[in-house]
């Protein structure tokens, strides 16, 4: 397996890699470049991924300023709701929205 190394500017040889979840959930190797040292990082699935869980993904939440709260689903609206405290309601199917 190879990648795209930035300080060679181009692709080498991974060495150590190892299969990892980003931030957002997506399956990424990270490795060691074997000509610098560099550490390279690939994006997707590979076959050391078959037996590792995903990490949920994190929960989408945009808040906005004033009253609208977007999230996904009602499911999150509704414990989002919860932290936003009294005032907020589940509206609108995935959204939160305080009554004017
Ligand atoms: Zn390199």
């Amino acid at each position: 397996m190879d990648a795209y190394c930035m300080k060679c500017k181009t692709k080498r040889e991974m060495k150590d890699p190892v299969a990892g979840f980003n931030a957002k959930g997506s399956p990424i190797t990270t490795a060691v470049c074997t000509e610098c040292g560099t550490k390279l990082y690939r994006m997707g699935k590979t076959d050391a991924h078959a037996d590792m869980v995903a990490p949920p993904k994190p929960e989408k939440v945009v808040v906005r300023e004033g009253k609208l709260v977007i999230v996904e689903s009602p499911a999150k609206a509704k414990t989002v709701g919860r932290f936003l405290g009294k005032g907020y309601g589940s509206r609108f199917g995935g959204a939160c929205a305080r009554p004017a």
